[in-house]
């Protein structure tokens, strides 16, 4: 294989040279093979022209014309090439600013098509310097649209790109995929398939071409995922003997574990026992127990004489574990300290203590992975609400303290495919059964018209049962400076009006000891409602918080909506849960948000929250998993990742970690761990 003409400077290739490779560069376009893997963002179907009566403003459109009339137009200082174009019914204008070298591109009587976003004017609508071409019975039927840079047009890129193929045998673009699944499935080679993106035949062929890569790109990925939990079954050295404490933990608390509690414990306990590494994704619901699990291992664990760390977001969230836990640590009198980046400096002892073999519970914030601390022998890492964090810093983790028994948690469920993508290399666990003495949040949709309403609701169970509320404001994606604002607004309005003394506020930009003296005030009662943006999303458990009312639902995803929900109904009460729309709510918003009153079913609702929104926004723009796909989409594209995790799983079944094909392994060992930064 040719592989020095891969890597080929992009400035050597026809219609490059130096100027244009910088501007490449800017595309992380380097080397030849750069260039090729430079696929179109997007296709435009140039099958079949629209009627002008048909066009719809701003819809890109084609159109097939005759031109009746061209026209040069002096306006000012600019030169405008007016065109009329007739497509057998109606006419319709075609206008070029200070183009007036395109008008040798233009004969009256021939037919062109043009591909533009159509504008409607006074007198019908208009095409504003769009693409044409003149009618031959050869044009392009789908055009690739490129992601460009300053000084690379469409058509250059496609030049170039061109260029790039000629000097390269596809056939030399090397393939890992075993032979028997590209027969399988009817994919065309990598060369091929490249070849069809950048220039398809035809749609079928291109969506071939598209699967073969995809299917390779998630099959690479998830050896990947394969070979690395291979290796982690290599047995540790760590021997933890923690079943034996279980019934003591059962003894210290308060209630029964539900049964899929259990079942994870013993799970956990089992690869712990048989001195496998745990590495597992631990997903429930919000209030599913799911601390009440780990618990037990932070404890067991320093039992056995080892470090145990609790990593969660958000200092308000680190707080409340190191409360919560703190109380049954003592219990086994177990030591247990609370790392922050806001206590961090007056607790110097601290440093010494976790770089010390002495064992003990450590929890704090991303505090945690601070370059100057040092940590002894550690045997557990639990990080909460994973999502939030980045991979990276659970790697972080793992290398500082060389501790490889990891357990995240979410409480956003996170889909199926999207686990297997993100999470390949982990095992799941699941809680979905709830704690047997919640009752169901009641959901209810209503319109601002009922705000007065649900306020004097919300003041009946303060005055009767000394219940407490949350009121969510909308988080406005623009502008962290609105958000305040809209919270405010509401703050000011209902702590004059409705409810006279008895309000707090909490949002995003307040420190964090603000923060904490408003959660300790609704928390002892000094307030009974809590006005806020979505800060309080995560964790906060207030068992006397038995209404949640949240405005301008519809700019929420339903995850997040499930998330919020979950901050009540934490305790035997009933609790409510009243989602207010806007009243000009669109039919689509409607229908999306009576989901939540149909369902409480945490899983249900990230899969329908995935499916209609996408990824992005289902994770919000936080960081997340294994982003980076160059042809895979995780939420369009789950048959084919189903497909590949199946013939990965197939394929170690077979052959054996040995017997896997040497140029796959080596290419997932050099490339691909790389690449995704998996180790
Ligand atoms: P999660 O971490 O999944 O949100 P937690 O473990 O914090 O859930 O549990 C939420 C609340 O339910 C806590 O107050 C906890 O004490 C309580 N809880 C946990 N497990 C049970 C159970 N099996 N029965 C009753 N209450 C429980
Ligand atoms: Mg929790």
């Amino acid at each position: 294989m040719n592989e020095q003409i891969f890597d080929k400077d992009v400035r050597f290739i026809k219609n490059v040279g130096p100027r244009r490779a910088v501007m490449l560069e800017k595309l992380n376009i380097k080397t030849l093979i750069d260039l090729i893997y430079h696929i179109p963002v997007r296709y435009e179907d140039r099958r079949n022209p629209v009627k002008i009566k048909n066009l719809i403003e701003g819809r890109e459109s084609l159109l097939l014309l005759e031109l009746s009339d061209i026209r040069e137009v002096r306006a000012r200082r600019f030169k405008i090439i007016k065109l009329r174009g007739f497509d057998g019914e109606n006419y319709i204008d075609i206008v070029f600013f200070n183009q007036a070298y395109l008008k040798k591109n233009f004969q009256k009587g021939v037919k062109y098509y043009f591909y533009g976003k159509p504008k409607r004017e006074l007198y019908g609508f208009v095409l504003n310097s769009p693409d044409f071409e003149k009618e031959d019975g050869k044009n392009e039927k789908i055009v690739p649209v490129y992601a460009l840079t300053k000084g690379i047009s469409q058509k250059v890129i496609k030049k170039i790109i061109l260029n790039a193929f000629n000097e390269v045998k596809k056939i030399e673009i090397p393939d890992y995929l075993p032979q028997y699944l590209k027969e399988k499935y009817g994919f065309f080679s990598p060369g091929e398939s490249l070849f069809q993106i950048h220039f398809p035949e035809d749609f079928k062929k291109l969506n071939q071409a598209l699967d073969g890569m995809k299917f390779r790109e998630i099959f690479y990925l998830q050896t990947a995922f394969f070979i690395i939990s291979f290796k982690k079954k290599i047995l540790s050295s760590k021997k933890l003997k923690v079943k034996k404490f279980l019934d003591k933990y059962k003894k210290v608390l308060p209630f029964k574990l539900t049964n899929d509690q259990s079942r994870v414990i013993d799970e956990i306990a089992g690869e712990l026992e048989a001195q496998k590494n745990v590495n597992r994704l631990l997903q429930g619901d919000v209030g599913s127990g799911k601390t009440a699990v780990v618990m037990f291992f932070l404890i067991a664990v320093v039992l056995n004489k080892y470090k145990s760390i609790f990593m969660a977001p958000t200092e308000v969230l680190s707080k409340q574990h190191f409360k919560n836990i703190k109380i049954y640590a003592d219990k086994f009198n177990i030591k247990t300290i609370l790392l922050t980046g806001g206590n961090y400096k007056g607790k110097r002892g601290h440093e010494e203590l976790i770089a010390s073999d002495s064992p003990c519970i450590i929890i704090g914030t991303h505090a945690l992975i601070q370059k100057k601390l040092n940590y002894g022998k550690t045997g557990i890492i639990i990080i909460d609400e994973q999502h939030r964090f980045g991979v990276a810093q659970r790697m972080e983790l793992s290398k500082k303290t060389g501790c490889k028994n990891i357990i995240v948690m979410s409480a956003t469920p996170i889909p199926r495919t999207l686990a297997l993508t993100s999470y390949g290399d982990m095992d799941f666990s699941n809680i979905r059964e709830k704690p047997a003495r919640r009752k169901e949040v009641k959901t209810y949709l209503r319109d601002e018209k009922a705000l007065t309403k649900i306020y004097n609701f919300i003041n009946e169970k303060i005055n009767k049962f000394k219940e407490k509320a949350f009121i969510v404001t909308p988080l406005i994606e623009e502008s962290q400076k609105m958000d305040l604002k809209a919270a405010e607004q509401v703050y000011k309005e209902l702590s004059e009006k409705y409810f006279i003394g008895k309000c707090g506020i909490l949002h995003g930009r307040m420190k964090s000891k603000e923060k904490e003296k408003i959660m300790e005030q609704f928390i002892n009662g000094d307030i009974y409602i809590l006005i806020s943006t979505t800060v309080i999303e995560v964790g906060v458990d207030v068992p006397e918080a038995t209404v949640m009312v949240i405005k301008n639902a519809e700019r929420f995803g339903l995850a997040q909506l499930h998330q919020l929900r979950g901050r009540v109904g934490r305790s035997h009460r009933q609790s409510y849960c009243v989602l207010v729309h806007s009243e000009n709510i669109s039919s689509y918003s409607m229908k999306r948000l009576h989901k939540m009153e149909e369902t409480f079913d945490g899983f249900e609702l990230a899969e329908e929250d995935m499916k209609l929104r996408g990824t992005g926004e289902f994770f919000g723009s936080r960081q997340h998993g294994f982003g980076n796909f160059k042809f895979i989409n995780p939420v369009k594209d789950s048959k084919l990742i189903e497909a590949s995790r199946k013939e990965v799983s197939a394929m170690f079944k077979i052959y054996k970690y040995e017997n896997i094909p040497e140029n796959l392994k080596n290419y997932i060992k050099n490339i691909v761990l790389k690449k995704w930064e998996i180790l």
